[in-house]
């Protein structure tokens, strides 16, 4: 019987410390999520971003908690994940604009290829022939020549497959909003300064891409210690 009460007494016990231990995690939460929503809607308000590396783990740590919060500002979650890659990219800027071109890789979106295009698979993604259809020819062998390493991407687990085998210093991706940010995810908590290049018009075939915009990004060269 004595045995019982103890074991009885100690659950509660334990119950009592989670259930503190609990009601803390939520009250810190609150105040984060508080917080970066303060700090989000100034940015909006003002265009000025304050701690941009703190808001991006924020933003990453408590995503759908500040959805659900910017919805009630009727604010949708579009843009929040502009915000979050707007905040990425200039970020990583300094870091991204030191690494030397030929430490970079390119990972341009197949859907971004003429529907007419006489490119084949491979295992290093679509081997592009410079066809001219579109403008993957004009970007690839301007890259090249800077010493990019370029890739027509075939399907998401394949920049992931590239980057362990090629080892990329820093990246630049270009896709529709959802893949350049879950990209940019990825590439934060791998420690790869990543700069993400949002297509103007996203979808499976005949995407849009403001080219002027991907090669200001992917001539930015900075000389200094990377
Ligand atoms: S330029 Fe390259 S990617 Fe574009 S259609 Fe021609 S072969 Fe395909």
């Amino acid at each position: 019987m004595a045995v019982l009460e103890n074991v009885l007494s100690a659950l509660y016990w334990l119950s009592t410390i989670l259930g503190a231990l609990l009601l803390i995690l939520l009250f810190l939460s609150t105040i984060i999520v508080i917080a970066i929503t303060v700090l989000l809607a100034y940015s909006f308000k003002t265009g000025n971003i304050l701690f941009p590396n703190h808001l991006i783990l924020g933003i990453m740590f408590f995503e759908g908690p500040i959805k659900a919060v910017m919805r009630f500002f009727h604010v949708d979650d579009t843009a929040i994940d502009r915000i979050s890659v707007d905040l990425q990219n200039r970020a990583m800027w300094a870091t991204f604009s030191k690494v030397p071109f030929e430490q970079r890789a390119i990972f341009i979106p197949q859907c971004l290829r003429s529907v007419e295009c006489p490119a084949r698979l491979s295992p290093e993604g679509i081997k592009c022939k410079e066809c001219g259809r579109c403008g993957i020819a004009n970007a690839k062998k301007a890259a090249e020549k800077l010493g990019y390493m370029f890739f027509v991407v075939p399907g998401s687990s394949f920049i992931i497959r590239m980057v362990r085998k090629y080892h990329p210093k820093a990246i630049i991706g270009v896709g529709c909003l959802i893949e350049v940010k879950d990209g940019l995810d990825l590439m934060h908590k791998s420690k790869i300064p990543a700069i993400g290049v949002v297509l103007e018009r996203s979808g499976c075939v005949n995407t849009i891409l403001d080219w002027d915009r991907f090669f200001e990004v992917m001539e930015a060269y900075e000389d200094g210690d990377a």
